[in-house]
């Protein structure tokens, strides 16, 4: 299946993240230095280690780097994929750095990598590379509740996490705050509910409330509200599948799906349950009645969608196939999913391309949220879930003993609900998402002819630079 989303070998995708920087830092007031700053990687751990697969010993490569320590801990995920390199990783914890400050979340930008095809391992052997991995990053204090926190990305999940924090905890005996070195781990090991679907019910939260703006939605041709758009989906990992549920909870029809087997297609909207069941049984998500199955799975995202989420890998809308995109919304689920061409491309076209520094930031607001669980070493609703259920039923007796009459039963049970982890978890998300995508609507309506990814990089580099600027410079 040939694979017309590939990437320019010339393209330098950290490049690409200084580039959209340059341009918003225009619209900024910071002196140069200051800029140059908040630009440059800290620090890039470079690391090769041996491990013994089989009778074998392979020499695995892996990457840290850290790129701002105006806050810290620094934060960003750890990928599995033999496309990991420092460049690579040098971008996305620069976008980390942007992403963080741009949902206010008190950390610096970091990011990971092992240069490894996971489904080439078995689970013993993932568990060996990650544990050395970790000890790696012990050795050189790139890890720690205060230093710097991993989270799971590309090709890594829960389970990556927990051996993590397992390695770290046995290698700082006494920390007390040992499971706040990592997040995402699973939640019997320290994790937070709803960390798991966090980044895609993140996507759908920021999409959502774009569709909310019916001024937005005009400019596009588009009615408010997400009911009745039609999505597409590129990846059905931990943010795509995510994202296209909520899609579909959410009241929107999910009309494609792309994955790296190919793709479906069905304008009267796809059952994502039945399509993963599907999935299971066969191994491909092809051959699923009543769809139109696409071989070249590339060409889904150029089909006819209202949204179009592209949530598994980098620079697949490019310079080759951006002006055959039909969406009037680019959703960037992924980290990077465009090219700085195709963003200009699809621009010019009035496209308007929600930014992943922002749109993808529900897993580190939520990372954040397991941070703190770790460090205050308590599941959030413990203390007030009781309490606040004691206060609703009073205020409610008292309610109906004045007006003479009753609440239902279903009723009842809603207003008296105390708010559980999950419950708080999710408010907090939806609360930053709706918060932060304002902000970046405000600078674009401050700064007019700007993109939102502009408008997203001039919030990122005011709060960074003040940061920055009161920070001082050590001399
Ligand atoms: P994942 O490994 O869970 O899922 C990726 C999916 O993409 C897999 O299902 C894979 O089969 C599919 N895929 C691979 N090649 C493809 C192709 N050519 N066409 C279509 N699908 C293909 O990874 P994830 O955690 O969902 O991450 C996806 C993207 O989202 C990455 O860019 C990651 O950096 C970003 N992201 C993830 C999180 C998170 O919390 N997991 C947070 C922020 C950003």
């Amino acid at each position: 299946m040939a694979d017309t989303t590939a990437t320019p070998a010339h393209y330098s995708f950290f490049e690409g993240v200084e580039r959209n920087f340059d341009k918003a830092s225009k619209y900024t007031r910071f002196e140069k230095g200051i800029l140059e700053q908040i630009k440059a990687c800290n620090a890039v751990y470079r690391m090769k280690f041996p491990v013994r697969i089989g009778d074998n010993v392979e020499v695995v490569e892996a990457y840290r780097v850290q790129h701002s320590h105006h806050k810290l801990p620094c934060k960003g995920g750890i990928r599995f994929s033999m496309d990991v390199n420092q460049d690579e990783v040098m971008a996305l914890a620069a976008l980390m750095t942007y992403k963080c400050a741009i949902v206010n979340v008190p950390f610096g930008g970091a990011k990971g990598g092992i240069r490894i095809n996971p489904k080439s391992y078995s689970t013993y052997e993932l568990e060996k590379i990650t544990r050395r991995y970790t000890s790696e990053l012990v050795k050189k204090n790139f890890i720690g509740a205060g230093i710097d926190v991993p989270a799971p990305d590309y090709g890594t999940g829960a389970r990556e996490m927990s051996w993590i924090a397992d390695t770290f905890a046995t290698l700082n005996p006494g920390d007390i705050n040992a499971m706040g070195c990592v997040t995402g781990k699973p939640v019997t090991q320290g994790g937070v509910r709803g960390r798991q679907e966090a980044t895609g019910l993140g996507v759908f939260y920021g999409v959502r409330e774009m569709c909310n703006v019916a001024e937005d939605m005009a400019k596009l041709g588009l009615t408010p509200g997400i009911k009745g758009k039609k999505v597409i989906v590129q990846g059905l990992g931990n943010v795509g599948y995510n994202a296209a549920k909520f899609f579909s909870q959410g009241g929107a029809i999910l009309v494609g799906i792309a994955e790296y087997e190919g793709g479906v297609y069905c304008e009267t909207g796809i059952d994502l349950e039945a399509l993963v069941a599907h999935r299971k049984a066969t191994g491909s998500i092809l051959g699923f009645a009543g769809m139109t199955d696409v071989a070249e799975s590339g060409k889904v995202l150029e089909m006819p969608c209202d949204i179009l989420i592209p949530a598994a890998l980098e620079n697949v809308i490019n310079a080759s196939n951006a002006d055959r995109i039909q969406a009037k919304i680019v959703g960037e689920g992924a980290n990077g999913p465009l090219t700085p061409e195709a963003d200009e491309i699809l621009n010019a076209k009035g496209v308007i391309v929600i930014p992943d520094m922002f749109l993808n930031a529900g897993g580190v607001t939520v990372s954040y949220f397991e941070w703190l669980k770790n460090l205050s070493h308590v599941r959030f609703g413990r203390m007030d879930k009781r309490f606040t259920e004691n206060v609703n039923s009073q205020i409610l007796n008292s309610v109906e003993s004045l007006i003479g009459k009753s609440v239902n039963e279903v009723e009842r049970k809603m207003i008296l609900h105390g708010p559980d982890e999950v419950d708080l978890v999710y408010s907090g998300l939806e609360d930053t998402m709706i918060g932060s995508f304002h902000e970046i609507r405000e600078s674009m309506l401050a700064n007019p002819g700007v993109d939102m990814r502009t408008a997203a990089f001039i919030v990122a580099i005011n709060k960074v630079g003040v940061a920055y600027e009161e920070l001082g410079i050590f001399p």
